[in-house]
């Protein structure tokens, strides 16, 4: 099993790559897979410019937090049938995640800097 730091590793990545179904969720809405090209092409901008990353008609904070749900809660219940403590680890990060999402999408709402489609 894991050792102290591969809990962490886990929880990190499970936490930090839930978002890569942004990119999914893009393609299906435009049938263009022009932000993993734009990715590819300024592989910077996914850790310093993430905001340059998703044009607006792309990718809706509704569909993100959709997305999250119908990836993370079948990756949950696999990890359950495989490894029980992985798959709570994996469930408490996507949690988190997605409370921060909803945190950030109500203030940008708030703010008007946003809007849910
Ligand atoms: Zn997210």
């Amino acid at each position: 099993m894991l050792t102290g730091l591969g809990w962490v590793t886990f929880a990190a990545v499970v936490g930090v790559g839930i978002d890569f179904d942004h990119f999914l969720v893009a393609w299906y809405n435009t049938g263009d897979p022009r932000a993993i090209r734009y990715c590819l092409r300024n592989p910077k901008a996914v850790f310093v410019d993430q905001e340059s990353i998703f044009y607006e008609c792309e990718l809706g904070k509704l569909d993100r937090l959709l997305s999250h749900m119908l990836v993370g809660g079948p990756v949950v219940a696999v990890l359950w049938a495989l490894a029980p403590t992985l798959a709570a680890l994996a469930a408490a990060s996507l949690y988190v995640h997605v409370v921060a999402d909803l945190v950030q999408d109500i203030r940008d709402v708030r703010a008007g800097t946003g809007s849910l489609g």
